[in-house]
């Protein structure tokens, strides 16, 4: 696992506190575009509803994002249909990546933390929820 990723997903399994999680993202200087693509597959994948990914969990996680609901970003995310968004987010100008990525990250925690408590409940395939169980 990419030291970015391993952050993402303790980040997403509450093994490093959020505010910290994506401080130390930002301080290992990422690649916006590889990072966004992560996320988005990421993200897409932990929603079940493959048709328009506009789940009622997906909806609770953006209008929860723990940054001010007035920055360019978050107004996309609650305009627009999950795949229109996140098209959006990837052509907004640098200065919004750390807003964008902050949003993402907690969109994915809390899409992963109901797929982890429904579908990977009795357990499952994904080697990023086995790798950092291990860790308990
Ligand atoms: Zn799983």
């Amino acid at each position: 696992m990419y030291q970015h990723e391993e952050i993402i997903n303790k980040i997403a399994q509450d093994k490093i506190n959020f505010e910290l999680g994506t401080k130390l993202l930002e301080e290992e200087k990422y690649n916006f575009e590889i990072l966004f693509a992560f996320l988005k597959n990421y993200i897409f994948n932990s929603i079940p509803d493959k048709t328009d990914y506009n789940t009622e969990t997906y909806q609770n996680a953006i209008n929860t994002i723990p940054l001010k609901p007035t920055y360019t970003s978050i107004v996309i995310l609650k305009s627009f249909t999950p795949k229109i968004a996140f098209n959006k987010l990837a052509k907004l100008p640098k200065n919004e990546n750390t807003k964008t990525i902050i949003s993402l990250v907690w969109i994915f925690k809390v899409t992963d933390t109901e797929r982890r408590n429904t579908e990977c409940k009795n357990g499952c395939g994904h080697f990023w929820h086995q790798n950092l169980k291990h860790e308990n």
